[in-house]
């Protein structure tokens, strides 16, 4: 059967383009606490990676997560491009700081509706 056959090598092809998916970082809500959260926290993105924050919060009344769901902000020094973002599944670019271990980087989530607030979590360039 060769149709099974070519359906397999396109799913070999689609898994090998993964390789350069980006760092997921997800911004959700702990509803028990009342709080923010995100995880990975720190985040480790490695040079020639992105990270892609993307959100998860439980808006009230429902909406399609857009521009609009959180601000991410690099309040000191940044490891990309430019220090802010925002917007569900926002694009960090590659990382312009070198790679550092030791090195983390504080940054801001800010949801768009104060009802969830903010917190302040680190993500750093690992070699
Ligand atoms: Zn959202």
């Amino acid at each position: 059967m060769a149709t099974p056959t070519k359906v397999l090598q396109t799913d070999e092809t689609t898994q090998v383009k993964t390789i350069n998916e980006p760092v997921w970082v997800r911004i959700g809500y702990d509803s028990g606490k009342k709080k923010i959260i995100v995880s990975p926290d720190p985040f480790w993105v490695e040079k020639g990676e992105r990270v892609q924050w993307f959100c998860d919060l439980p808006h009230d009344p429902p909406k399609l997560h857009d521009d609009s769901c959180f601000e991410i902000i690099f309040t000191g020094e940044t490891p990309f491009e430019i220090g802010k973002f925002h917007g569900h599944r926002c694009d960090s670019g590659r990382p312009k700081a070198a790679a550092n271990k030791d090195k983390l980087y504080k940054y801001s989530v800010v949801a768009g509706d104060p009802r969830f607030g903010s917190i302040d979590p680190q993500g750093g360039v690992k070699p």
